[in-house]
């Protein structure tokens, strides 16, 4: 007598079927099990998934079939890891099977028994070198937050000010909780595959390469395959890796690191739209790991968790070899952070790129030998060009948005689709050989730089030197890290670069900073973009003073038409606390997150009406559910971007003042979705918590 099986396997987007299928096996298998099973024509790769389940499904007249075979060289997924893709698949609103099967490592999908028994004896790790180096005495600070962290259970927020040395506080509180338990495992998320190496290296410094692994997307197949192995495998003591490591198998999971947990990177913009961050603090709560966030400008969520007691807050204020870190004060307040200086744009002459005062600022710089970053979020040349005859832009032909002039390879290109065209010599509609670029992205701004400073020299008498760093300049293998190496060994005068240069790194002889034109984001119709800049603003101020002989002299400099603005005058006292019970405050009068809850659900189509009759189909279908009355739901409009290679987008907001009764109302709303047909509909998804409205 076969044993009945329920098995999740990869089932398409939006079908029926949702939950686990029924097999038929020789043997009981354990849920957690791999196995390969027939689906349709194809073999697939399965989990087999809790006898409880409620929700296995026979299809109409369909007879069970056998497994292929089952995966049994591994040990089982276990129930914590089941149980995180399980809540995962009914929060976001998508297939079991479809997030199962995504949480695991692409290599495993194409195994069969045989392929993975090969594989599995090959040796493990032969890395042998041993830990070298040692932990760094704490500063008080830092000893209070790993003190707290052993008394507590959290979840915790690490409210660091840049330089306040997190990154020492994770190290710590991994190398104690592996001291605790013989075999306990440690995961630890970074928002950016860019940010991955530098961590990298400190924790195999520290722990040595046979402990660590790394889990991103910019991994091999292979590379990913051996990774997961070991860390499901217990090898691995430690995993690094960017927000999909949050599915990673750790069955000895006792500590979640989050670093930078505001980063907009740890939401997920395709498939389930999960939030890693907010995923890492459930599965905390389903392993039994304890779970520390840092940030030196934590979301407002977090923050908002803390205010609430949810999460317990650990603060470290002041900069590592500052003054004393007296426990308690506010970040920032200790004085050794750059001073903010704003310069009225008002003031200034039409179309000036950089002020007088900016532009002196960074020469004494340059005279003193040392570094200044100055960013702006644009890459390429301009971001639009233009016809001086006629009405012709660099519009893109399949998207409603201008293609982007790169100057650098005379390009036309398209940041929305890749459509990329030569430069034209002449107007392609009337002719006129006068077309000029309008506005400026980074390229143009570091070539105007270079003719400002043309006349300036450094102190040996040498040419400024002037570098760019952004997405194009990066794109090539190693040019990052040869970029980075550059501005480490003083070899860059001034840094030009986009939002990217802004993150994370330790420059040692930065001593200002500038923002050229942040004001777009104070009037956004998003209403995170202030929290965006805000975060943006403090991380990049975070960049400069970091070496304490220079502190005194840094400065961040931003240009601004809006010198007044609230959010500029707590920038200026480095006061996150006050900027976001100023935002929460507003959110709060709104009924914004973190005070209501919100979800889009978002349609594709051949039309922009199609894609809204979609959504207002759906809309009032929707008005029939139980609980509708919990939610409200608002037209559908064009998304911003409201045309992508040839694709109509709209989307509709959901809102409700209570995170259950929306999860609710989701659920009833999936089998209506799923049925509502609309001729020239593409594809639809729900996006629940979206992070950009
Ligand atoms: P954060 O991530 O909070 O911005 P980092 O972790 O980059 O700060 O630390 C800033 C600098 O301080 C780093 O160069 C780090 O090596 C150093 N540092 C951190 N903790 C200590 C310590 N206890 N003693 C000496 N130096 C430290
Ligand atoms: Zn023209
Ligand atoms: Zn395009």
């Amino acid at each position: 007598m076969p044993h009945r099986l329920a098995v999740v396997v990869p089932t398409p987007a939006h079908s029926s079927i949702s939950g686990p299928l029924s097999y038929l096996s020789e043997l009981p298998l354990a849920p957690g099990t791999l196995v390969r099973v027939p689906l349709g024509k194809r073999e697939v790769l399965g989990v087999v998934w809790d006898e409880s389940s409620n929700y296995t499904v026979e299809l109409a007249g369909v007879e069970a079939r056998p497994i292929a075979g089952a995966l049994d060289g591994l040990a089982p997924l276990g129930p914590g890891w089941r149980q995180l893709v399980a809540f995962s698949s009914a929060y976001y609103q998508r297939g079991l099977g479809e997030v199962a099967l995504a949480g695991l490592p692409p290599q495993l999908r194409d195994m069969d028994a045989t392929q993975l028994a090969r594989r599995l004896k090959r040796p493990a790790a032969t890395a042998v070198d041993q830990a070298k180096a040692t932990a760094l005495p704490l500063t008080l600070e830092q000893g209070e937050a790993l003190a707290a962290m052993e008394a507590g259970t959290g979840p915790f927020l690490l409210f660091g000010a840049t330089g306040s040395g997190k990154t020492e506080v994770y190290l710590q509180a991994v190398q104690r909780m592996l001291a605790q338990e013989p075999d306990a495992q440690a995961l630890v998320m970074v928002p950016e595959i860019n940010l991955t190496p530098q961590l990298q290296e400190r924790f195999v410094a520290r722990f040595g390469a046979g402990n660590v692994v790394a889990m991103n997307s910019g991994m091999t197949p292979p590379q990913r395959l051996k990774s997961w192995l070991a860390a499901h495998g217990g090898n691995a003591r430690i995993v690094l890796g960017t927000r999909m490591a949050v599915f990673a198998s750790i069955p000895r999971l006792r500590l979640i690191v989050v670093d930078e947990e505001h980063d907009p990177s740890y939401k997920q913009q395709e498939g389930a739209r999960y939030s890693a961050r907010d995923l890492a603090v459930m599965r905390g709560k389903l392993e039994g790991a304890k779970v520390l966030l840092g940030s030196a400008t934590p979301s407002l969520e977090s923050w908002q968790a803390c205010e609430k007691g949810r999460y317990q807050r650990l603060v470290m204020a002041s900069r590592v070899g500052r003054d004393g870190g007296e426990a308690g004060s506010v970040p920032g307040t200790a004085g050794a952070f750059p001073s903010v200086r704003l310069v009225d744009m008002n003031l200034q002459q039409k179309k000036t790129v950089f002020s007088p005062q900016l532009l002196d600022a960074i020469q004494q710089r340059i005279a003193r030998g040392e570094q200044s970053l100055i960013f702006l979020n644009r890459r390429g040349y301009a971001p639009v060009l233009a016809c001086n005859a006629c009405e012709w832009k660099s519009e893109c032909p399949n998207c409603s948005a201008y293609r982007v002039f790169h100057k650098i390879d005379r390009t036309l290109r398209c940041h929305h689709c890749g459509y990329t065209e030569r430069v034209p010599r002449a107007c392609p509609a009337c002719g006129n050989v006068d077309i000029a670029p309008v506005g400026r992205g980074t390229e143009r701004l570091e070539e105007h730089l270079a003719e400002l400073l043309a006349d300036v020299k450094q102190a040996n008498g040498e040419p400024v030197r002037i570098a760019r760093m952004d997405a194009d300049s990066t794109r090539l293998k190693g040019a990052l890290e040869q970029q980075l190496a550059r501005m480490h060994a003083g070899d860059v005068d001034v840094l030009v670069g986009t939002q990217m240069v802004t993150k994370g790194h330790d420059f040692r002889r930065i001593t200002l900073v500038a923002a050229l034109n942040p004001d777009t984001a104070l009037f956004s119709h998003d209403f995170r973009a202030p929290e965006r800049l805000f975060g943006l603003l403090m991380q990049a101020a975070g960049r400069a003073g970091r070496d304490a002989a220079q502190a005194g002299a840094s400065e961040m400099w931003v240009q601004t038409s809006h010198p007044k603005h609230p959010l500029f005058t707590n920038l200026r006292r480095h006061d996150y606390p006050a900027f976001a019970a100023q935002q929460l405050k507003e959110r709060e009068q709104a009924g914004m997150p973190p005070f209501g809850f919100q979800a889009l659900l978002r349609a594709e189509a051949r039309t922009q009406e199609a894609a809204q009759a979609f959504l207002k189909a759906a809309s009032a279908a929707a008005s029939e559910l139980e609980g509708a009355e919990h939610v409200t739901l608002y037209s559908a409009v064009p998304m911003s971007v409201q045309r992508v290679a040839n694709v109509e987008r709209a989307q509709m907001l959901v809102e409700s003042a209570s995170r259950n009764a929306l999860q609710r109302f989701l659920s009833a709303w999936q089998p209506i979705l799923q049925a509502t047909k609309e001729k020239g509909l593409i594809r639809w998804a729900v996006d629940v918590d979206p992070l950009v409205i």
